[in-house]
């Protein structure tokens, strides 16, 4: 039995998903998009209502009611799908993955129901282990982030970039700046998962210090809870992209 599962699969045709596919996806990681053209005040307030973690939020400018959602919060409960009137949905694309954390944040004007934000162009340091679950998953033959020369690497003297998940515990934060200081310049960090951008599910807690730029500078955010292995490849050589650019 075991033989013909072995002969079946070695005569399977090798399979990467393609770039095209791969960049800018987010199948599965029920990050919201939301419709403008549907959005009112009342279903504006029913999404601060059921957010669990505060990631939509009201706030007036120049006395007109804007809605406010930040990714770096958001982890993909789904919660505000249904209540929403179809306002919010899970999103087919996502490209607020890798930049700077200004930019994980979208403004809707409420009274015009329209969108007034452009749309942009491993370390564990007290994660839940499922951002390194889908980061192990970015090196298997089917997202073979190898094939953009991206190697992970065991210790910090030998790495150009440092992907820290989780919100940063008490404990861990002297091994994150140890970390940190043991990367050789110029060096790139990114924050990865609603924990590492903002503390997630876990801010506030007393036995975390914060978000990944509590404790030291970084480069990209990449949200999500967990951000997909897409989202993930997505974000990375966006922040590549952004330093080359520099
Ligand atoms: S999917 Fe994100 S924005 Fe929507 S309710 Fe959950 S945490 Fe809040
Ligand atoms: S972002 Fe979500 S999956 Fe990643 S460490 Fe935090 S709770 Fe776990």
């Amino acid at each position: 039995m075991i033989f013909e599962v072995i002969e079946r699969s070695l005569r399977q045709p090798n399979r990467v998903i393609p770039v095209k596919a791969l960049l800018g996806n987010c199948d599965g990681s029920r990050m919201p998009e939301v419709i403008a053209a549907r959005l009112t005040p009342a279903v504006a307030q029913r999404l601060i209502e059921v957010c669990p973690t505060t990631a939509f939020k009201i706030e007036e400018h120049d006395s007109r009611p804007h809605l406010k959602l930040s990714y770096g919060e958001c982890i993909g409960c789904g919660r505000c799908f249904e209540p929403s009137e179809g306002a919010v949905v899970a999103a087919k694309s996502f490209y607020w993955c890798g930049h700077a954390k200004d930019r994980l944040v979208r403004v809707w004007d409420l009274d015009s129901r329209t969108e007034i934000t452009p749309l942009p162009g491993q370390l564990d340091a007290g994660s839940c282990n499922g951002c390194e679950a889908e980061i192990s998953a970015l090196t298997n033959p089917y997202y073979d982030l190898e094939r953009f020369g991206i190697h992970f690497v065991a210790s910090p003297k030998h790495a150009d970039m440092l992907l820290v998940t989780g919100p940063v515990t008490r404990n861990m934060a002297d091994a994150v700046k140890t970390t940190y200081d043991a990367i050789p310049s110029p060096k790139l960090v990114v924050a990865v998962g609603a924990c590492g951008c903002s503390g997630g599910i876990f801010a506030g807690n007393h036995a975390v210090v914060g978000a990944v730029d509590a404790v030291i500078p970084v480069d990209g955010y990449i949200p999500g809870c967990p951000p997909t292995p897409a989202m993930l490849a997505t974000g990375i050589l966006e922040v590549l992209r952004r330093r080359i650019a520099k």
